[in-house]
This record gives structure tokens, C-alpha cells and sequence, in this order.
């Protein structure tokens, strides 16, 4: 088992994006638990470019308690970037990744440092038992997304874990080595492998302000976790092609011999049609899936930054803008 120093330090990383009317709810729930959890203590809010007064209630709470620092994105880069900040910048021992609106139990944490102090585990997850907070559609979109994945990925993710996490220093370093500008946070979780474990949890609703993902948005982020996880849907093509070939040289043959022993046939408006449009569908939908990933290696290959900085209470590191 990898040793826990006795002298440790908890950092929490807490993505923010409008959230002005969470941040005091959020911090009377977690300071008083944590405080007796952690020999020492840091929570790393992320201002994913909020345009309500969250940036200003993180500068008042930064300067009356130095525990609480923040980072300041220059725009709304996305939860991801957030937490990809978040792991970048945490100074902790153990890092535990935490959503601002109280959806995530804080009483939870307790709980991930007893299994990553006491079970030697490097990474502790918590796994949604009910949710019952979602909606019937988003819980069953989740459903299908989860089976479809890990169907088709080589590094096959829990269901129903989120961003609700505590990892050891050793996972934050594989993480902060990671290149890649489509993160996709649950793959690169199962990515990094180590010693993990799921706890299961009940989430509530959220408390104040409203849910910052739509449907779209969703579906979208799917995509991106299929797309950066699996290269099947790219390569199922060639398979289905070949077979599709195969059957049409077996009726050419057919129709060949047809015409050889009987003649001349009266031509076949419908069948006609219908393959015409078959293929145009397929390739169609392969030039898109094509499309896909050649949209993913362009943005991989621009080698942007994930976020940029326009404001911190940190110490300026090397490579910040
Ligand atoms: N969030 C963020 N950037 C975004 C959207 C959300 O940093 O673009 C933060 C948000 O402030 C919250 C967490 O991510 O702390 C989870 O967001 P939300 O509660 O809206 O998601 P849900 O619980 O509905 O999945
Ligand atoms: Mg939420």
C-alpha cells in the first residue's frame, strides 16, 4: 500500500459558473465538516466566467480567510476546463472535486479520506444510487449513454459516478500530464487506472440557482466521450462495408444469370431507388463520423490552451497567462 503522510493537506476544487447565491451555503456546509477531517485545508473555487457577482464574492472571501482561494477564467471555458484547472493548480495530498451546489453531500468526503487514508485506495468515487433529482428522460439518455460507451471503449467507465471524486497526489500528477484538449474528465478517470473504488450515494436536488447543462449540451459531451474513447465507430465502416459488398456482388451475379438465362428484365424502379438512397444514407453517415474525428484532430492539433487565466489569488506559475 502506497504510505499517507500524517501530516496532510486536503485541497477541494470547486468549479463555479453563476454562482454567487451558492457560495456561502456551500462553504457553512463544508468548512466545519472538513476542518476536522484535514490537518490542513484549501478550497480551489474555479470562476469559469461567471457574469453574475461570483468574482466578486470569491476576491471578499480570498481576502478574509487565506484557505479560500480562487481562479478566475477569462471567459466560459466549461465544467471540464474547470476541473482540468482545478487538478492543475490544488496543492493538496488528496484533491477532492466537488459541485458548488450542494448535489454532492459534503458529509460524502469524510467517507473518501477514511478509504484513501485507511484502504490505500487512490481514487474514490461517488456513485449515484437514486436520481431521482433528474428527470425520467435524463435518467434514461444517461442509461443508454453508459451502455453505449462502455460497449464501445477500451477503458470502460462506472455508471452513474460524476465529477464526484477524491484523488491522491498520484492521480493528480498522471492527470496534469495528460495533453489532450477534449476532456472528456469520467474517460480520463478510468484512464489513469490506479487503486479506485465507488461509493454509493443518494443526490439531492439542487439547493439555489438552476442546472447549467441542457440537452444539448449533453448530448454533445456524449459525443465527445465517445469520439475521444473509441475509435469503433470509425472502424465498424470497413466491416459493414465489406459485407455490403459482398450482398451486391452476390446480386450482380444474381442479376447476371437472370438476364443470361431469361433475357432482358423490365427495370426495377423501386429496388432501384431503394439502394440508391441505402448507400447515399451510408456514406453519408460515414463522411460525418469521419468528420467527427478529423474536427477532434484539428482541435487537438492547434494546441490551444484548455483555459486561460485573467485573474487569481494563487501565486503565478510558470506557464500562466
Ligand atoms: N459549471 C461550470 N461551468 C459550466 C457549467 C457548470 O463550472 O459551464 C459548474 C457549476 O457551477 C456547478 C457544477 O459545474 O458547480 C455542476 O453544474 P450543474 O449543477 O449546473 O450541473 P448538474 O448538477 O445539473 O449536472
Ligand atoms: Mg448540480
Amino acid at each position: 500500500m502506497h504510505a499517507r503522510p500524517s501530516h496532510w493537506r486536503l485541497s477541494l476544487v470547486v468549479p463555479v459558473y453563476n454562482e454567487a447565491e451558492a457560495l456561502e451555503p456551500f462553504l457553512s456546509a463544508t468548512l466545519p465538516l472538513l476542518e476536522k477531517q484535514a490537518p490542513e485545508l484549501e478550497i480551489l473555487f474555479i470562476d469559469d466566467g461567471s457574469r453574475d457577482g461570483t468574482l466578486a464574492k470569491l476576491r471578499e472571501l480570498a481576502a478574509s480567510d487565506p484557505r479560500l482561494r480562487y481562479l478566475a477564467f477569462s471567459r466560459n471555458f466549461g465544467k471540464e476546463a474547470a476541473l482540468s484547472a482545478g487538478i492543475e493548480h490544488a496543492c493538496g495530498d488528496a484533491v477532492v472535486l466537488i459541485d458548488v451546489d450542494l448535489q454532492d453531500p459534503p458529509e460524502l468526503i469524510a467517507e473518501f479520506i477514511y478509504h484513501w487514508r485507511e484502504g490505500g485506495y487512490d481514487m474514490v468515487y461517488g456513485v449515484r444510487q437514486t436520481r431521482r433529482a433528474d428527470s425520467a428522460t435524463k435518467r434514461q439518455t444517461a442509461g443508454w449513454f453508459y451502455r453505449i460507451f462502455n460497449r464501445v471503449s477500451d477503458t470502460p467507465i462506472p455508471s452513474n459516478a460524476g465529477d464526484f471524486r477524491l484523488l491522491d497526489r498520484r492521480v493528480v500528477e498522471a492527470l496534469r500530464r495528460l495533453p489532450e484538449r477534449n476532456r472528456f474528465m469520467k474517460g480520463l478517470y478510468a484512464w489513469a487506472g490506479f487503486h479506485q473504488l465507488g461509493v454509493p450515494y443518494h443526490r439531492p436536488a439542487r439547493q439555489v440557482g438552476s442546472s447549467k447543462f441542457r440537452y444539448w449540451k449533453l448530448w454533445n459531451f456524449a459525443l465527445d466521450g465517445i469520439f475521444s474513447f473509441s475509435t469503433l465507430p470509425l472502424r465498424v465502416w470497413s466491416y459493414l462495408g465489406g459485407v455490403i459488398a459482398l450482398l451486391a456482388f452476390g446480386y450482380i451475379l444474381v442479376i447476371i444469370t437472370k438476364v443470361l438465362l431469361l433475357g432482358r428484365d423490365v427495370p426495377g424502379y423501386a429496388s432501384l431507388m431503394t439502394t440508391v438512397l441505402f448507400f447515399g444514407g451510408m456514406q453519408l453517415l460515414s463522411i460525418g463520423i469521419l468528420g467527427e474525428y478529423l474536427g477532434r484532430l484539428v482541435t487537438e492539433s492547434k494546441r490551444r490552451p484548455l483555459y486561460l487565466i485573467a485573474e487569481t489569488s494563487l501565486p503565478r506559475q510558470d506557464g500562466d497567462l
